[in-house]
């Protein structure tokens, strides 16, 4: 028991909540809980004393960057968004959240749907808008019903609809379900697939912000950048700027799962240590085994190995490292996880949600999975590992989208840290991590 007390402890010890503030601790079907705990106060306090410029300028002093994964300047966002002309604009949410082992969104629109409504009603007022949509994933169902609560709750208080709290200013926000495709978190795609075009990515320019839901001026944001919204605007941005490092300021929610002893939703400040993740709030790696690395950023991130461990948690720091921030999937590998087939596996998922628009993502990627299958069936050559990594540079730069274009990072960040682990499938004909059943029989 103690033990167990031990590592709860240890658990919340390094962790700081901003966006998962009131989940788990509020009932998300009661609005008067959100409105105890000082939500609505923000909007409240925007449109009765500020300026849509002042509004702005807030979000940019915060410092705050996309959490979806490109890590791009909010405030710079909202601001083109503000400058774009046309009395229609839109506010709209990305929820299309698809990272294998990651549920950050989903507990914040399960937990706290407010919170994305408020922040939302806020950027509508900042830019013009007097609508907008949350895209999510029908996958969601707990978050999508929680959603739908919220919005009826917050029309009847008056604080979503027409007139605002008696202000001159309205606005309302309904819902557009994803059908599961992972291609359509991707902003163009998703703009598309929410006018029921078919969800492919479009070239940028133009962006959303010029050119968006049928045509007009789009603000598109994250759930998790939503929800930090309004604690910017009642703490102030000089608060939220404090928090982080000088580039990537605030906090960020991981998914953390694998081999740690504690895996669960967790929200660090930006800066906090790969370790300090791994070691303490996780509490290590079970049954005494090794750590291998650990894996940021889902399909589009890369592997970590321990000798980068004290690398802080940033956008530039893990990009450094041939990995990403991603949405927030972290997973911890050990000695028994096969590096390759790690590769594999997140290659086989972005090649199943390629669009297929362009060749070098749709083929490209689908050549590199046939190398990969055939290191793990104990029939590679050497010559593999480089033809590996020329195919990844091609599909990298002839991609249109992220998704093709950050498709090979978990094969270059494994070819570049854990190589020997490739070579000894090759070369030796042994999976190191015991896990390629063909290697077994050789
Ligand atoms: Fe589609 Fe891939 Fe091209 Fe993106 S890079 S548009 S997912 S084919």
């Amino acid at each position: 028991e103690r033990k167990r007390r031990l590592s709860d402890i240890q658990f919340f010890r390094a962790q700081y909540r901003v966006a998962l503030r009131n989940c788990g601790l509020i009932n998300p079907e009661d609005i008067t809980e959100y409105i105890a705990c000082e939500g609505y106060f923000a909007l409240a306090d925007v449109l009765l004393n500020w300026t849509p410029a002042q509004v702005v300028d807030a979000i940019k002093q915060s410092g705050l960057r996309g959490r979806g994964g490109a890590g791009f300047s909010t405030g710079r966002k909202w601001e083109l968004a503000a400058a774009a002309q046309g009395p229609e604009k839109y506010v709209v949410c990305n929820a299309d959240e698809g990272d294998p082992g990651a549920f950050m969104d989903r507990s914040i629109l399960e937990g706290d749907p407010h919170s994305v409504l408020e922040a939302m009603a806020i950027a509508g007022y900042a830019i013009g808008a007097r609508e907008g949509y949350i895209y999510v994933r029908a996958e969601y169902p707990i978050a999508v019903d929680r959603l739908e609560r919220a919005i009826d709750q917050a029309r009847q208080y008056g604080l979503l609809g027409r007139r605002i709290l008696n202000t001159n200013f309205s606005f309302d926000i309904d819902l557009r379900l994803g059908a599961g495709a992972f291609v359509c978190g991707e902003e163009t795609a998703l703009l598309r697939s929410a006018v029921g075009e078919r969800g492919e990515p479009r070239p940028r320019p133009p962006y959303p912000a010029q050119c968006g839901l049928w045509g007009k001026p789009t603000l598109l944001n994250n759930v998790e950048t939503y929800a930090n919204v309004p604690v910017i605007i009642r703490e102030g941005p000089a608060w939220f700027a404090s928090l982080g490092t000088e580039n990537s300021r605030g906090t960020k929610v991981f998914s953390l799962a694998g081999k740690v002893l504690n895996t669960g939703l967790i929200e660090v400040p930006m800066g906090t240590t790969l370790r300090t993740v791994v070691f303490d709030i996780g509490g290590g790696i079970p049954g005494g085994r090794q750590f291998k690395a650990v894996q940021t950023g889902g399909p589009s991130g890369g592997c970590i190995p321990e000798r980068h461990l004290d690398t802080p948690i940033d956008y530039e720091s893990l990009k450094q490292l041939g990995s990403m921030m991603g949405s927030g999937g972290m997973i911890v590998l050990d000695e028994t996880d096969c590096i390759v087939d790690i590769a594999k596996f997140y290659l086989q998922f972005s090649q199943d949600e390629s669009c297929g628009q362009c060749t070098p993502c749709r083929v490209g990627t689908k050549r590199m999975l046939e190398i990969l299958e055939r290191i793990t069936q104990g029939q590679g050559q050497m010559e593999d590992l480089n033809e590996l990594e020329e195919l990844s540079r091609e599909v990298m730069d002839a991609s249109l989208c992220g998704l093709g274009q950050t498709a090979p990072n978990p094969v270059l960040s494994t070819l570049k840290y854990f190589r020997d682990e490739y070579e000894a499938h090759i070369r030796d004909k042994r999976c190191p991590a015991g896990v390629c059943r063909a290697l077994l029989d050789y």
